[in-house]
């Protein structure tokens, strides 16, 4: 037990125990299974239950653009971000999704003009989310090219920046770099939740803004996000894109999401019902709280790597005032070592390596949401690691 080869560690500071040791860690994907004893806590009450018959239709509310969005997942949606307060809902429109690859291939779409001559660039900060140059090259659209890094395009053309805040891999808040009044934003919010972040006193209200369950509930699995979209144009091209690549999105994910955040909310505004069981964000909050602390306490330990300062910020969903603690561990190793991922490789800690996110390979993307005994066991790891 992680547990308790932890307590021995600890209390006669020798070597950690011969598993601690062995097993290999793998923190490269960002797989939020920290949240699945939250969930297994609230028993039967996120329990859904379909009938054979229902959900056989292609059309989920024809009255609606996006024909396939379900309302029960939508309403849900609107509600959780009027709770949080991180995003503006009067007017935009809403569009469930197939996993990120669609959600922004759809955006990408959505926003790239038809009959310009050649494709149009798409910028994001270095570091940036790795699977942006991926998901933009796949297909080698002839609409749009991944063009690298915002801080380096100086071209006076148009251009699409992709601005995720907080950041992936590197936990920040950002806005947009280049700044020209040709460019066309897209806001990935999939970390603005307070368990990870601050939320500020006025909602974000951006043209084009990204959301995902993966990272605000831990549902990576029901593959569902959504975007918040002002134009209808937009919104109009992105359901096209949907349409054409999958005709819709499973309303078995949607319900079922829908379940899951209208709970959530419950557990915030029905205390009541809730005796047995913390506020989701409440819950997630103190243990992203607990591992940064045990995190840092680590780096400290092996004097061999460094992590980002945060500036606090008072949050104004929870009152609280606290420094970002994000999904991701944006890991340096200091000194001699270049290749800080083969170096944890040999302790068999797997990690992506910085050049993935358009930066040095001094840096490793570590996840800070795996299982409970799986985050211990690389902590006590870490700080057992005190020489190159
Ligand atoms: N945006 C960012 C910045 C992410 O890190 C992720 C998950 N790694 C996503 C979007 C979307 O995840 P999913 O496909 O699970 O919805």
């Amino acid at each position: 037990d992680a547990h308790v080869a932890k307590r021995a560690f600890l209390e006669t500071n020798k070597a950690p125990s011969s598993k601690a040791l062995s097993e290999i860690i793998n923190l490269d994907h960002g797989d939020p299974t920290m949240y699945e004893r939250y969930w297994q806590q609230m028993g039967d009450k996120t329990t859904v239950v379909i009938p054979g018959w229902k959900f056989i239709s292609y059309f989920s509310d024809v009255r609606n653009l996006c024909w396939f969005l379900e309302p029960e997942f939508a309403n849900a949606v609107i509600r959780l971000h009027k709770l949080v307060g991180n995003a503006v809902t009067e007017k935009p429109l809403y569009c469930g999704r197939t996993g990120s690859t669609q959600l922004f291939q759809a955006v990408l779409y959505a926003v790239s003009p038809p009959n310009a001559s050649e494709p149009i660039s798409v910028v994001s900060a270095a570091p940036f989310y790795s699977s942006y140059p991926l998901i933009t090259e796949f297909l080698k659209s002839g609409l749009y090219k991944w063009a690298g890094d915002a801080h380096k395009f100086k071209k006076d053309q148009p251009y699409i920046e992709l601005v995720t805040s907080p950041n992936n891999p590197d936990g920040l808040s950002r806005e947009a770099v280049v700044n020209q009044n040709e460019g066309i934003l897209i806001h990935d919010l999939a970390y603005y939740w307070p368990q990870y972040t601050s939320i500020s006193s006025s909602p974000a209200d951006h043209d084009i803004m990204l959301f995902t369950v993966s990272k605000s509930t831990g549902h990576a699995g029901t593959r569902l996000g959504w975007a918040l979209v002002k134009d209808q144009e937009i919104a109009k091209k992105m359901t096209e894109f949907i349409v054409l690549s999958t005709i819709g999105v499973s309303k078995e994910s949607q319900l079922r999401a829908a379940k899951i955040l209208q709970v959530l909310s419950d557990t915030h505004e029905q205390k009541a019902h809730f005796r047995e069981n913390e506020p989701f964000f409440d819950h997630s909050y103190n243990l992203m709280a607990k591992r940064w602390k045990q995190l840092r306490d680590a780096v400290r330990n092996s004097k061999l790597f460094s992590l980002p300062e945060f500036a606090h910020g008072k949050c104004a969903f929870s009152g609280r005032t606290f420094a970002s603690q994000p999904a991701f561990a944006w890991l340096k190793c200091e000194g001699e070592t270049e290749d800080c991922e083969s170096f944890l490789r040999d302790h068999k800690i797997l990690t992506r390596s910085g050049k993935h996110f358009g930066e040095s390979t001094k840096y490793v993307r570590i996840s800070v949401l795996p299982r409970d005994e799986v985050f211990d066991q690389f902590t006590e790891r870490l700080s057992s690691i005190t020489s190159t």
